[in-house]
């Protein structure tokens, strides 16, 4: 690893100072970045050290929901007793990442920020187009793991197991720099290749996330978070489905279904979501949601397996969140 050098900022406003220099990274439990600069995929000449920051490594319950610090830890996350109870897709998500050592350490912050694992990119040799190449070679070569649904140019899909559960609870995210902070929905923090072919998301230069917030869900709300993977041991999701229903006397009042796996950001099926209002939920309903969220798809030349475990995976994950035995 090349050598840099490392930064233990006291406040936050120290943190973005340092942060919007030149050569400079963020680092929160290391578990994605420090993998990353040992295979010399990224080389900064500088490291901010987050986990020197107070305020950031508590979770608030309010009268409106949660206030999530970016540095509370996954593990943190997975076991809260309210997030277990009233937002369990977000617990399971938390819960289905990688190990428990990676857990104890990694941050929500870092998980929602870590980078794609996209073989292509996270290969130093390889110069894509994420890294100012001029071609994604996952276009036409091996895309097995890659986006079923995406503009391109780029085919990436969103590592984040926490985002999707997230975004189903509508959370929002709050962002500091050295203008102040800015709130905005989660919705639009992560953007998709064709807005942002570099990035996966909105933040600048000298941006961190300091807090995510999740409103209160309204009484009713079920939820869970189904994932898919090649490994069970740990790996990352190859399709994955975070659930949110609202059911009152048996009727699905509102739906938020997400998935993750399938696109260069967590996304967010209307579709399915609309298939299930004013609905019962069964094994009919959960199975034209499943159809419903994978009616964009346009798979690769090796991946089109993710269509219809996409498909499963959003009518498992709906049934499950709804109560229903499939
Ligand atoms: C073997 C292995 C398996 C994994 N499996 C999974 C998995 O199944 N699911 C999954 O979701 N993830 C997985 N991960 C990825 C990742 O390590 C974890 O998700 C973890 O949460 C990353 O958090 P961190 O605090 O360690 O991030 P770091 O490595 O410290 O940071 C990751 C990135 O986010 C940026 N960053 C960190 N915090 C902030 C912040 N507050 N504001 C702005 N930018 C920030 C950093 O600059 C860096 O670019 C895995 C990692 C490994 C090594």
């Amino acid at each position: 690893m090349k050598s840099f050098v490392y930064h233990q900022p006291k406040t936050v406003a120290d943190a973005v100072r340092l942060l919007s220099q030149r050569d400079t990274m963020a680092i929160a439990g290391g578990q994605d970045l420090l993998g990353a600069m040992k295979d010399g995929l990224f080389e900064p000449g500088h490291v901010v050290n987050l986990k020197s920051l107070p305020g950031l490594r508590e979770i608030r319950e309010t009268s409106s929901g949660l206030q999530i610090g970016a540095l509370v830890t996954l593990t943190e996350i997975a076991e809260h007793p309210v997030i277990r109870r009233d937002y369990t897709a977000l617990a399971e998500a938390a819960e289905s990442v990688a190990t428990p050592q990676i857990r104890n350490v990694g941050t929500i912050g870092g998980n929602l920020c870590q980078r794609p694992r996209c073989w292509y990119f996270r290969d130093p040799h390889v110069h894509c187009l994420k890294k100012g190449g001029d071609q994604c070679y996952a276009a036409r070569g091996d895309n097995r793991y890659h986006a079923i649904i995406s503009p391109g140019p780029c085919y990436i899909v969103h590592p984040s197991d926490c985002a999707p559960a997230l975004l189903a609870f509508g959370a929002r995210v709050t962002i500091a720099s050295a203008k102040g902070t800015r709130t905005v929905a989660l919705k639009d923090f992560f953007q998709m290749p064709d807005k942002n072919l570099k990035g996966e998301n909105i933040l600048q230069a000298g941006e961190i996330i300091t807090q995510i917030t999740v409103p209160k869900p309204p009484a009713g709300t079920r939820s869970t978070y189904v994932k898919v993977r090649e490994k069970d041991s740990f790996d990352w999701a190859l399709v994955a489905a975070a659930v949110v229903l609202q059911i009152q006397g048996g009727v699905c009042r509102r739906a938020s279904v997400v998935l993750g796996g399938v696109a260069p950001i967590p996304y967010e099926s209307a579709e399915a979501a609309k298939s299930l209002v004013g609905k019962t939920v069964n094994v009919q309903t959960a199975a034209a949601a499943g159809s419903a969220a994978v009616a964009k798809a346009t798979p690769l030349e090796m991946n089109a397996y993710k269509v219809p475990m996409a498909e499963a995976v959003v009518k498992r994950a709906v049934l499950a969140a709804a109560g229903v035995t499939g």
